[in-house]
């Protein structure tokens, strides 16, 4: 008997191994075994596949041990697994690893114990029979009396009552004389309170329902697409809840489970324990918990981020996406994927219901919808015709003349008087800025020095309250010296972060409870759960943060909502950046006017006629989305075309050296219609002392790429410039 195995390794293709007969009855589809590899006795590996004849010209090794009593990956996640391989041309073992639990590779297994899961051992029914026999095995029969007379106790309380218990419950267990099962216990981190209760559907929700229900048990996908507040969690409540009546299992994707604590406890509060939640918040251990209550059956609807596209769900029906259109969906390191796009082929695979939800859908979804591949359900008002919010553009452009010049931290005359007026209504505000930090760039007024990374090709971020320099990239910090090292001239700082936001807000307000929530004032998901329900008890009025304010929460108090710059994201040199600020303004205006007063959204910008503002400010998706995807045509940009980015990072000589091999490799197998932009420096030149360099292939469809991706691939095994290469296929980040 042969399989095909991919082994967890940085290594393309997969290899084919001899099952010895004594593991033939044990080897499935998906399982995890110890394989000889290259000069290792031992490798981890997967099986993926069961050839019928073996390679020629290799001598066969064998399989040396069979890791777990079941696969940790059904077949159709090994399918799942094969088809993301084919398509982001990447190692399949580092696909593996991304698709398991942090630890599963290294600990144990996949049914291994671990500190977290309760064992129990209990005594097999007519083991009190087979005592007599044991006479010449002392230490089992110790094991087996103590078990007898104790009934089902947890297997510590056995070790330590009996020093050598572990080894002779083992042999007990195999002799079928006592019985080892667990406890899982439900992680309950990061969640925060909701409601259970059902409610009654919309004309528009029942619409969606009935769609969903007509397409049960059929490869169907759909874009549902609903302004913020428009009942689409709602939604996928109720169509999991006919799937779970039904007998079968859902899977929900969410871009951070940790900035939206509300939905995820939506979910338990309406499905209790069959909900496993899969995100970085939990502690490793927590999160092998969950996998394994899935993986068992024992919960039945996975919550989870990007990596729970893998999560092992048995019998999948509904697959929902929410926001859809959130870049946290797309892994930056290691493989390439993208989980939403994963999530439609996993729906094909497993002829399940995909669901994707958003306000604002990213512009490929829109583009597959307009084309008729996904299916457009519309939720176009709040529920109970709650109006949206009034949004207003404060022009920052025409400041000094127009009184409104903003004062320190950023807070402009029309801004602050809506803050205060907020304020004495008893009512709450946001105030998002995406920067952190105080100020943004420190610069000497005798010389003009700026303070900048020395690893990195960018500037240093100030942050008063720890007296530091810090560095976003590499995390660097230096102590911040009011005097220029380089001429001893005084410094001074520009570019406003949320730190000085905050500050500016306690100035203005001295009797408002405020805080401030991002990475530099929380560090965990608790902490992130516990800012938030602070906000939402209403013991707070002022929350200042960076896009970590903007998410999906329902708070009924806030009625005012303020972007104190909504430029930072616009300027980058993304061809997304338009869409990305768009989608950010839409979601974080979203926030306002929950409850039963109307909401008011004040967007302080440079740039007040750029098509992000002037359509966010109409709430105005369609035409922002016609206006991008004509530029996205014209240009030839996605949806319009498809693009691979290939990052290389090394020496200075040596990135430079293997981006030109790279670039010679591709250009004799670029087909037609496809271009090769570069090879350049790229926009962040230097990262921790690396130097970057980008190449861009773009073409008409994903297929046209793939002779220069695989050219280029074969270089990449043995670089000449000694670089890294990674290989992003439909790239997001493009600095
Ligand atoms: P979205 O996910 O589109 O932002 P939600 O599903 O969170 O919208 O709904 C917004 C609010 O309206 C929530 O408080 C939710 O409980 C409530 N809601 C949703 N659907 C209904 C309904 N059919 N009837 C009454 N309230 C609803
Ligand atoms: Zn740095």
């Amino acid at each position: 008997m042969l399989v095909e195995v991919a082994v967890a390794a940085a290594v393309r293709g997969t290899f084919t191994y001899r099952v010895p007969t004594a593991l033939a009855g044990e080897v499935a589809l998906g399982q995890r075994v110890a394989v000889p590899f290259g000069r290792s006795k031992r490798a981890t590996g997967y099986v993926v596949g069961f050839p019928t004849a073996p390679p020629a010209g290799f001598e066969l090794r064998d399989v040396v041990q069979v890791l777990d009593a079941f696969p940790p990956f059904t077949p159709k996640l090994v399918e799942l697994l094969r088809w993301a391989e084919g398509y982001y041309l990447c190692p399949p073992g580092e696909l593996l690893r991304a698709a398991l639990p942090p630890g599963l590779n290294t600990r144990g297994g996949a049914d291994a114990p671990d500190r977290r899961r309760v064992e129990y051992a209990a005594p097999a029914p007519g083991a009190a029979e087979a005592l007599p026999g044991l006479q010449r095995a002392r230490a089992q029969r110790a094991v087996l009396e103590y078990l007898l007379a104790r009934g089902r106790i947890p297997v510590d309380e056995l070790r330590a009552a009996l020093p050598t218990a572990r080894a002779a419950l083992g042999a007990l267990v195999k002799r079928g004389l006592a019985l080892l099962d667990s406890e899982v216990p439900v992680a309950r981190s990061g969640l925060l309170e909701a409601s259970g209760k059902v409610a009654n559907p919309t004309p528009d929700q029942a619409r969606a329902l009935e769609a969903i229900d007509a397409a049960a048990g059929t490869f169907t996908p759909f874009l549902l697409h609903g302004v913020t507040g428009s009942g689409k969690t709602e939604v996928y409540l109720q169509a999991i809840a006919r799937a779970r009546a039904a007998g079968r299992g859902a899977l929900v994707l969410v871009p951070e489970i940790a900035l939206t604590p509300q939905l995820a406890g939506r979910f338990r509060a309406r499905f209790g324990d069959e909900v496993a939640l899969l995100h970085s918040g939990l502690s490793d251990a927590e999160r092998h918990a969950e996998w394994l209550r899935l993986r068992r059956g024992q919960a039945r609807i996975c919550v989870g981020v990007r990596s729970a596209v893998f999560a092992p769900v048995e019998d999948l029906a509904v697959i929902v996406v929410d926001e859809e259109h959130e870049g946290s969906f797309k892994q930056e390191d290691g493989p390439p994927y993208h989980a939403r796009d994963l999530a439609v082929v996993r729906g094909r695979l497993e002829d399940a219901v995909v669901v994707l939800g958003s306000a604002t859908p990213s512009l490929e979804t829109l583009e597959n919808a307009r084309r008729g591949r996904y299916r457009l359900l519309e939720l176009p008002i709040r529920v109970d015709d709650r109006p949206l919010p009034e949004v207003e553009v404060v022009d920052l452009s025409g400041g000094r003349r127009a009184g409104r010049a903003p004062s320190a931290g950023m807070l402009s005359p029309p801004l602050a008087g809506a803050l205060a007026t907020t304020l004495q209504a008893g009512q709450q505000s946001i105030l998002f800025l995406n920067r952190r930090g105080y100020q943004s760039l420190v610069l000497c007024e005798s010389c003009g020095a700026e303070a900048r990374c020395p690893d990195c090709a960018v500037a240093q971020t100030h942050h008063a309250r720890r007296g530091l320099l810090l560095c976003h990239y590499c995390g660097r910090s230096d102590p911040m010296n009011g005097l220029c090292p380089a001429c001893g001239g005084l410094r001074f700082g520009v570019g406003v972060g949320t730190e000085q936001v905050e500050e500016a807000v306690r100035a203005l307000l001295p009797t408002a409870r405020v805080a401030r929530l991002d990475r530099d004032t929380v560090s965990s998901a608790d902490d992130t759960a516990e800012v938030l329900a602070r906000f939402a008890r209403r013991e707070l009025d002022v929350l200042v943060g960076t896009q970590m304010v903007t998410k999906g929460h329902d708070f009924p108090g806030v009625t005012l909502v303020g972007v104190v710059l909504a430029d930072t994201a616009l300027a980058l040199p993304d061809f997304r950046a338009a869409e990305r600020t768009f989608q950010l303004l839409a979601q974080v205006a979203g926030r306002a006017g929950r409850g039963a007063d109307r909401g008011r959204v004040l967007i302080q910008t440079f740039n007040p006629r750029s098509p992000a503002i002037t359509h966010a400010v109409g709430h105005d998706y369609a035409g922002f989305a016609a206006g991008e995807l004509a530029r996205r045509q014209a240009l030839g940009y996605p949806p319009y075309t498809r693009l691979l980015a290939v990052r290389v990072e090394g020496s200075e000589a040596g990135a430079r050296r293997t981006a030109e091999a790279l670039a010679h490799a591709a250009r004799p197998a670029l087909g037609p219609g496809v271009s090769l932009i570069g090879p350049a420096p790229a926009a962040i030149e230097r990262i921790r002392g690396r130097s970057r360099w980008h190449l861009l292939l773009r073409g008409p469809d994903h297929r046209s790429l793939l002779a220069a991706h695989r050219a280029m691939a074969r270089v990449a095994a043995r670089p000449p410039g000694g670089a890294a290469v990674r290989f992003d296929v439909d790239p997001h980040a493009m600095l």
